[in-house]
């Protein structure tokens, strides 16, 4: 925003009167100066999504979505990392009304009339793009929200205002470089961007007790990975959680593939030196899933 613009801007806002101007945070005055200015250092979180149900129930992992969102001061944007994107080449949506994808089979009506209105944000997904050197990124004009985003973001900002984007894990790379290609986005961080990473750490669906889906309960290979997990996590042992093909029986187990693991590496990559990570929803559920959750910042 130039100037002249800023300063008109000031006059209507001044023009609007004390209560309506004092109504008007600093925050949003903020965003009417520059969409994507630089703001205080947003928290990045892991939200481990679990059952689809989770949408549309009402549970303890729901309540700690909504308990996390009150600790964070509301984003500008939101850049989400799904497990249920994977493509060949990495690619971020970049349409201005993603539509809510309906992307799984064998549940109830009443999910596949949710729709999450989220507007997108073709700046934001121009900004990633410009920022990744490591590969070019494709703008995805086709896909929208799948239920990794739409089905947890749901719960954290219910009145769907504030843009979102997603971004594509490609599956033919490594957990290397899918670390390293997170890293180039940091700086999205300091631009009120809330990066979340959807997933789950430990998810291995033909093991998974579909009879007992709401039952909190984890097999015991399922809960020696996840312990082993969230100390890696806690030490900042970055190294061993990338390695995870080197951490035996129970990771092999918990990780039959990779897409529902990925996204956790794309959240530990924004993790500054120093910074606290805090756990939530750390609870194993079905046998062969875990809900564990992360904020870190
Ligand atoms: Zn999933």
């Amino acid at each position: 925003m130039d100037r002249k613009s800023f300063i008109k801007s000031l006059v209507s806002l001044l023009a609007m009167g004390p209560l309506t101007a004092a109504a008007m945070n600093l925050r949003e005055l903020n965003k009417m100066i520059e969409p994507l200015g630089k703001t205080s250092k947003m928290p990045v979180l892991f939200l481990g999504h679990g059952s689809p149900m989770n949408a549309i129930e009402e549970n303890e992992f729901v309540r700690g979505f909504r308990d996390i969102a009150k600790e964070i001061p509301k984003p500008n944007a939101i850049l989400c990392v799904s497990a249920h994107w994977e493509t060949k080449g990495t690619f971020v949506t970049a349409m201005l009304n993603p539509p809510t994808i309906h992307d799984f089979g064998g549940f109830p009506k009443e999910l596949f009339a949710i729709q999450y209105p989220a507007p997108g944000s073709p700046d934001l997904a121009k900004q990633t793009k410009s920022l990744i050197t490591k590969t070019e990124v494709g703008l995805d004009e086709k896909w929208g929200l799948d239920h990794g985003a739409w089905s947890v973001i749901k719960h954290l900002y219910p009145n769907a205002d504030i843009p979102v984007i997603q971004m594509s894990i490609d599956y033919t790379k490594t957990p290397q470089y899918h670390y390293e290609l997170a890293q180039q986005i940091k700086s999205l961080r300091e631009k009120g961007v809330l990066i979340i990473g959807s997933g789950n750490i430990v998810h291995n669906l033909r093991m998974v007790a579909w009879k007992q889906l709401n039952e909190t309960f984890g097999y015991e290979w399922a809960l020696e990975a996840n312990d082993k997990m969230k100390k890696f996590i806690l030490d900042g042992n970055h190294s061993a959680l990338i390695n995870f093909r080197s951490q035996g029986r129970a990771f092999d187990l918990a990780i039959p593939t990779p897409e529902h693991y990925l996204p956790l590496l794309y959240s530990l990559a924004l993790q500054d030196r120093n910074e606290q990570v805090k756990l939530f929803n750390d609870k194993a559920v079905a046998g062969a899933l875990t809900m564990t959750s992360l904020k870190i910042g």
